[in-house]
């Protein structure tokens, strides 16, 4: 099974993901994890990349969309994936279309996370304190000024992608405000017609 998980930052995408990644094998490719690992490995994409994420701005999509088809190819993708933070803008989509339609692998579902912007804020907030008092070092974009640029940039890049997979058929909406339980039960049931 072939998944876009999509919405705003902190709408529980990767919460959910690595749940599924769990329990039915599927690969989670999280673009923002990715390019976090390359700035710990301080790889040149990873340095060029840093000055887009601390402003909050998209990295530029053909890095994007090279290290997505690296790993969609990758047999640990073979039982399906869930790709969460990519595709993030229009061309990105249309990419993805293109690698997937080459490879014969078209996608299941689109899950969409819906969660109002006061929450988002709140719960960015508290992965910020979870993470200095767990971990001793915070997401350099988990900031509030930060989140406000993502938040803009996710409207008005982003957003845009719904409409595009809603005409496919593909969009499959979950209300992201309830507790993680009843989150996963609602994508369990989403999943479940597939
Ligand atoms: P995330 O962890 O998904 O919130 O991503 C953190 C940051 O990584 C974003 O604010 C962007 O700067 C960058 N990023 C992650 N995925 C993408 C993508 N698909 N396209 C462009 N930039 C991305």
């Amino acid at each position: 099974m072939r998944l876009i998980f999509f919405g705003p930052p902190g709408a529980g995408k990767g919460t959910q993901a690595k749940r599924l990644e769990e329990v039915r094998g599927l690969k989670q490719l999280s673009t923002g994890d990715m390019l976090r690992a390359e700035i710990a490995a301080s790889s040149d994409i990873g340095l060029d990349a840093k000055s887009y994420m601390d402003k909050g701005e998209l990295v530029p999509d053909a890095v994007l969309v090279a290290m997505i088809e690296h790993c969609i190819t990758e047999p640990d993708c073979a039982h399906g994936f869930i790709l969460d933070g990519f595709p993030r803008t229009i061309p990105q989509a249309k990419a993805l279309d293109a690698m997937l339609e080459k490879h014969g692998t078209p996608l299941d579902a689109i899950i969409e996370f819906q969660v109002d912007e006061e929450e988002l804020f709140a719960r960015v907030r508290r992965r910020a304190e979870d993470s200095l008092k767990n971990t001793g070092s915070v997401r350099s974009d988990d900031n509030e000024d930060v989140l406000k640029n993502r938040l803009k940039v996710y409207n008005d890049l982003t957003a845009p992608l719904l409409p595009y997979y809603r005409d496919k058929g593909l969009v499959k909406a979950i209300n992201g405000m309830n507790p993680v339980g009843q989150v996963a039960a609602d994508v369990d049931n989403a999943l479940s017609g597939l």
